[in-house]
């Protein structure tokens, strides 16, 4: 299984693959580091998130939502080209097809699981074990994202705090 984060320190994207055999998940960028939690793992299948120990995780396609859109948009346009031209079956072909890809890409595009306080990201097996981990849930994802915005908020505190204490 694969992981993916955000350094805290130093915001650069990392990736450590094989991560419920490491035992410390280093940046490359900063060389920040923390170890992984054993905890998180339970054999090859993941219980919580490695990173930051928080039991609520996610699951979503693994798809760009550009590439979606782009699917969806071309549909539209080229559809909407063949209805001026007074092409009607060309018209719903079109629509059709992009609908059908859409939902075969549905099927063949993996889940990826993500964290909802630090958004981790967790691909590849293991990171679903028996479908344990859910759709984006709207009332956990508000409670998480409440959380962020205070963590900001005392940061912004503590920053300008530091700024007054240095002056
Ligand atoms: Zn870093
Ligand atoms: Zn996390």
């Amino acid at each position: 299984m694969e992981l993916t984060f955000e350094c805290p320190h130093c915001e650069t994207t990392a990736v450590v693959e094989s991560v419920e055999t490491a035992r410390e998940v280093k940046c490359a960028s900063c060389g920040d580091g923390r170890s992984v939690r054993a905890e998180s793992f339970d054999g090859p299948s993941l219980r919580s998130c490695a990173w930051c120990a928080t039991p609520d995780l996610y699951i979503q396609k693994d798809f760009p939502h550009a590439l979606g859109l782009a699917i969806v948009l071309t549909g539209f346009v080229s559809s909407t080209v063949f209805w001026y031209f007074r092409m009607p079956v060309a018209a719903f072909a079109a629509l059709l097809s992009t609908a059908l890809l859409d939902l075969v890409l549905y099927y063949l595009v993996p889940d990826v699981t993500i964290c909802y306080r630090c958004l981790s990201q967790f691909r590849g097996s293991g990171s679903n074990p028996d479908g344990r981990f859910q759709p984006f849930d709207l009332a956990i994802g508000e409670r998480y994202r409440q959380e962020r915005l205070r963590i900001e908020e005392l940061k912004q505190k503590h920053g300008d705090q530091q700024a007054r204490d240095g002056s």
